[in-house]
């Protein structure tokens, strides 16, 4: 019996020991095309050697020097790299391990920020159903996935949550796309006007939603009415691009592509491409302002933030993306792999939605496609689609979402920038025979 607490203790786990650019490969020989990054982290592939060789380098100068002595030279500059490309305002970083973890700075800085300007009122967050911030007890209460929250409530802080952006479901008959994001955000005007706005603190959402939705983009516009709401109350706007950003859907921040910025951005996964693990919170220039003027200090540190090794890392993993120019190439994989997943599954009986931008693309699973009916959460069919695919040879992402309550399912593929355009029909041949296998032939 393996002494590892893994994450499920009723699976058995094949042993990862070797990884190819876009392969892994296990002992006993068997090749995995990873076609979800594990999730949506390893944007390099595996093996990159630059992103080695600048590992190998900075563990032999300093692996490692405690941030309450130090700063470090891959820490300034990685963080020089992210505020010259960021969007505008969001002049600081404060570097963690993940993704939770960039949540929690995220929540601490609203927080202390209206603390500082003498509003300490403002305690309360909004976020929306099925999202997911992760799983630290700040970022669980803020995701609204209830499959992932219900065993631990109640949760610790107060958050409200309203409807998401998901044109698939929530786009009435109809209704154009404009209406919709109007209409949501009158929704989310209400929320706040309901809690009072002098007791709201944030906003947060991810702008291409990942892990419960399944790579859901909002309708254009959403999030620049979301943007004035915000401002409307004075209320700080938190996006979490831990999933959707570093370029995973063609530029640097998915925000750029909803013409918005933000008061803070966490990123996390794609940073270090999960050569090193590493997160980050993106400041903006009035939350540090207001922190530096008052209290001075931030009281969030933990042993391993800024940590040398892991800022290398990511350092050489992003300049590795910029210097072979993989963004635009981002755009072309994630049309090419759209357009062959439409092509293969937009007619397939169980599949109701393909949707997703760049190399971030998801499928929605469905018994019946007519009336979007979900699959019975008790057939397990996310579960059954991951281990098919797996014996196929292909990693991706399949989990369950919240659909009014109710599980629904989805695959989520987020594969490394590096791909050749062979492995787009790699991964869609070996997702047909993972999908025939888990749900029967058409
Ligand atoms: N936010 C989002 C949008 C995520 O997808 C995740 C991880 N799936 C997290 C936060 C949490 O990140 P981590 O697992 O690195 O703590």
């Amino acid at each position: 019996m393996s002494h590892v607490f893994h994450r499920s203790l009723t699976q058995d786990y094949p042993t990862a020991i070797k990884g190819e650019g876009p392969y892994l490969i296990d002992d006993q020989g068997r090749r995995y095309l990873d076609a979800c990054g594990g999730a949506a982290v390893s944007c390099l592939g595996h093996s990159d050697t630059a992103v080695t060789e600048a590992i190998r380098e900075q563990v032999g100068k300093v692996a490692y020097a405690h941030t309450a002595f130090f700063t470090t030279e891959p820490m300034e500059a990685l963080a020089d790299f992210l505020v010259e490309r960021a969007p505008a305002g969001l002049e600081s970083v404060y570097f963690v391990s993940g993704g939770s973890e960039a949540m929690e700075a995220a929540l601490k800085l609203a927080r202390q920020y209206f603390i500082e300007i003498g509003q300490p009122r403002r305690r309360h967050l909004i976020a929306r159903r099925q999202s997911y911030h992760g799983n630290t007890l700040g970022a669980l209460a803020t995701g609204g996935n209830a499959w992932r929250r219900q065993q631990f409530e109640p949760l610790l802080i107060d958050v409200s949550h309203v409807s998401p952006c998901y044109a698939y479901r929530g786009l009435q008959e109809g209704e154009t796309p404009e209406a919709y994001a109007v209409r949501l955000a009158d929704e989310l005007e209400a929320e706040i006007l309901h809690l009072g706005a002098e007791n709201v603190m944030a906003f947060v959402a991810e702008p291409v939603v990942g892990a419960t939705m399944g790579a859901v983009p909002a309708v254009p516009g959403y999030f620049k009415r979301v943007r004035e709401v915000c401002d409307r109350h004075g209320i700080l706007l938190i996006l979490d691009e831990v999933m959707c950003g570093m370029g995973r859907t063609g530029t640097l921040f998915a925000a750029e592509q909803e013409g918005i910025t933000a008061d803070l951005i966490t990123i996390a996964k794609g940073l270090g491409a999960g050569y090193q693990p590493i997160g980050a919170t993106l400041v903006s220039r009035r939350i540090r302002d207001a922190i530096a003027s008052g209290s001075g200090f931030f009281q969030h540190g933990h042993t391993y933030i800024g940590h040398a090794t892991a800022c290398a890392a990511a350092l050489a993993v992003q300049t590795t993306i910029q210097q072979r120019d993989l963004l635009p190439r981002v755009c072309e994989l994630g049309e090419g792999l759209q357009r062959r997943l439409t092509e293969r599954f937009g007619e397939h009986p169980h599949i109701g939605d393909i949707r997703g931008r760049g190399l971030f693309q998801g499928l929605e699973l469905v018994a019946d496609r007519a009336t979007k009916t979900a699959f019975d959460p008790e057939r397990k069919v996310n579960a059954r689609v991951k281990q098919a695919a797996m014996q196929a040879g292909l990693m991706c992402y399949p989990m369950g979402g919240t659909i009014d309550g109710r599980l629904g399912d989805h695959i989520l593929l987020a594969p490394p920038f590096i791909l050749e355009e062979s492995h787009l029909d790699e991964i869609v041949d070996k997702l047909d025979i993972a999908l025939r296998s888990a749900l029967g032939s058409r």
